[in-house]
């Protein structure tokens, strides 16, 4: 039985990627980039839940209308089996899976690890690098900043698909009290003019 770290699940959401995805955060991250929204996801034990692979890759490919997952962090490079586990049932679904780490694909690569390669071999569309405070990304859509780069691995997805060149969203939910952000403002000036 694999197990899987999760800080936060969105079963339906239209910012995390191309189309209507299932948004899974993982919990836990070591590179600690300065400016990174989520850092109530650095520690790996604080907070979240522990879920099955298996049973986290039913629940995606039991939401009606979505195209596919995307995994987000915390790191999802520090879980790699159980996110291989969950991404390689979903593919196996007919879904799609774009991943975000923070690690670069070189160094990725680089660790020659035989876990690491295992999940690379099952992502569509992956976003790589650190988050970079003072090198905001503003045209493309989906990355935070810059540096960071869209690798695709398969015919899934193409650089040149127009959803690419929308505007970013962001969305808001309220639920038993809670209010949750996720998603990318347009510019980071948008909210500031406000
Ligand atoms: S890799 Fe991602 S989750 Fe980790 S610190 Fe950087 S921005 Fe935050």
């Amino acid at each position: 039985m694999t197990v899987l770290r999760v800080a936060q699940m969105i079963p339906d959401t239209e910012a995390e990627g191309p189309g209507r995805r299932f948004a899974l955060w993982v919990q836990g991250c070591t590179l600690r980039c300065p400016g990174c929204c989520n850092p109530e996801m650095f520690a790996p034990d604080r907070g979240g839940e522990i879920l099955q692979a298996a049973h986290l890759a039913q629940r995606v490919l039991e939401t009606p209308g979505i195209e596919g997952l995307s995994v987000l962090g915390g790191e999802p490079f520090e879980q790699p089996r159980a996110v291989a586990e969950v991404c390689r049932a979903v593919r196996a679904g007919g879904r799609s899976v774009m991943v975000y780490s923070g690690y670069t694909l070189e160094e990725l690569r680089a660790m020659r690890s035989d876990e690491v390669e295992a999940l690379l071999q099952e992502i569509d569309l992956l976003a790589d690098g650190r988050y970079e405070q003072g090198n905001p990304e503003r045209r493309r859509r989906w990355l935070g900043s810059a540096n960071q780069r869209l690798h695709f691995f398969s015919a899934r997805y193409r650089e040149d698909d127009p959803r690419f060149f929308l505007p970013n969203t962001v969305e808001l939910r309220l639920a038993g009290g809670k209010l949750t952000i996720n998603g990318w403002p347009a510019a980071a000036d948008a909210f500031r003019r406000r």
